[in-house]
């Protein structure tokens, strides 16, 4: 996602405000100012950053404060998308898996809620260069689409999409449509204040109009409590809280639709859910207890594995997202390459270092797999037969 604004007044002291539920019971997590950090278009990012984690509603974010309004307006004006794959959109695991891009397997999942063939108008929230809408104007041509971003950057790209009749920036207040489905895939973890911001967005929806929010699940992806950019690190339960104290209701949520994110489709409620500790917090209080710290304990035990790996080798990480840029990062200049299994991202560059495929790899490197430790382990083993040292993250806690 490139970002949105709607970023309300920023406070001009530093506070320790929750921004999801307004108590002033954010509990800071000490040991996470120390790691370097990753924005989300893929750059490393100074350390110095701050994560909490609310103890009234129990979610973990980064203190919406001056300084992280400031950082982000600093990674948004240099924001480039998927550099790594000349433009092409991340690529997802589908249930035979093999890559498809992330809009295929949303839409796979979202097409029995819509009814296609009738004329209907979508509103893509963060369209970076349009891929989501590109791919939607193939499986609906009755509807129409409107993409938004923060800046204009991508305007005649988004705008010469078949089907998209606008593109708007800035504001959403631009936008004089109403929608039948909204979607914010990797848009909602960067709003501030996302329980008055997703209640707003309400005005542009058409009656039985729904909104889909995906975002990732950081439970089970920890790298990504080290995007600077990111405000709030949602489990299910958050969203669900804040999208009943929205005024919405859930018509179905799933951790499942696309490994490692968590997904919701909503619309507004027909009556208001208001406590924002509802009963639908059920979580695994033991689980739930130790993250954000385990995960921190976590990312910290990495830097110190990248540390004692050998030297005299030529040094490899495997992946090109958000864990590898963060590797590179730790690696200090000592890498000489990467590695993707995806067609899109092999012969290009990331970090200005060569993108190889698998079968490419120098033989005897060193190789580190910049992924969760599940992913990690099984692609080394469907690889084992390559002529390296692999290194893999240690298992997580739960
Ligand atoms: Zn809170």
């Amino acid at each position: 996602m490139n970002g949105v604004d709607m970023l309300p007044g920023v406070d001009s002291v530093i506070n320790l405000n929750c921004h999801i539920c307004g108590e002033q019971t954010l509990n800071l997590v000490p040991s996470y100012s120390t790691l370097p950090r990753v924005a989300s278009d893929c750059v490393p990012w100074r350390s110095g950053g701050r994560l909490g984690i609310c103890t009234s509603c129990l979610c973990v974010q980064n203190p919406v404060d001056k300084d992280w309004h400031s950082e982000t307006a600093e990674v948004y004006a240099q924001y480039k998308i998927y550099t790594q794959s000349a433009g092409n959109e991340q690529s997802v695991v589908s249930s035979g898996k093999e890559l498809v891009p992330r809009s295929t397997k949303v839409f796979q999942q979202l097409l029995s809620y819509l009814d296609l063939n009738k004329p209907g108008r979508l509103l893509d929230i963060g369209c970076a260069n349009g891929s989501l809408l590109r791919y939607f104007g193939t499986l609906a041509p009755n509807w129409k689409m409107v993409g938004f971003e923060i800046d204009n950057k991508r305007r005649s790209e988004v705008e010469s999409i078949p089907g998209v009749e606008a593109f708007v920036s800035g504001s959403l207040d631009n936008i004089m449509k109403s929608f039948d489905l909204i979607t914010l895939i990797h848009v909602f973890e960067h709003i501030p204040y996302p329980s008055n911001w997703l209640e707003n967005l309400k005005k542009l929806l058409n009656p039985n109009g729904m909104v889909v929010i995906q975002v990732p699940n950081p439970m089970q992806n920890p790298f990504n409590l080290l995007i600077a950019d990111h405000c709030s690190h949602f489990i299910m339960p958050d969203l669900i809280n804040i999208v009943h104290k929205a005024g919405y209701e859930v018509i179905t949520s799933s951790s499942k639709w696309v490994s490692r994110e968590l997904s919701i489709l909503i619309r507004p409620a027909e009556f208001n859910h208001t406590d924002i500790k509802s009963p639908d917090r059920v979580i695994n209080e033991e689980r739930f207890s130790s993250y954000p710290e385990s995960a921190v304990q976590w990312l910290h035990h990495i830097t110190q594995q990248v540390e004692s790996l050998p030297k005299d080798k030529p040094r490899g990480i495997w992946g090109t997202a958000i864990a590898a840029t963060w590797l590179f990062s730790l690696m200090d200049g000592n890498v000489e390459f990467f590695i993707d299994e995806d067609a899109n991202r092999i012969g290009q560059e990331h970090l200005g270092l060569p993108i190889y495929s698998p079968e490419t790899v120098p033989k005897e490197s060193i190789i580190f797999v910049a992924l969760t430790p599940e992913i990690a382990k099984n692609i080394v083993s469907r690889w084992s037969h390559l002529d390296v040292s692999f290194f893999v993250p240690e298992d997580l806690v739960s």
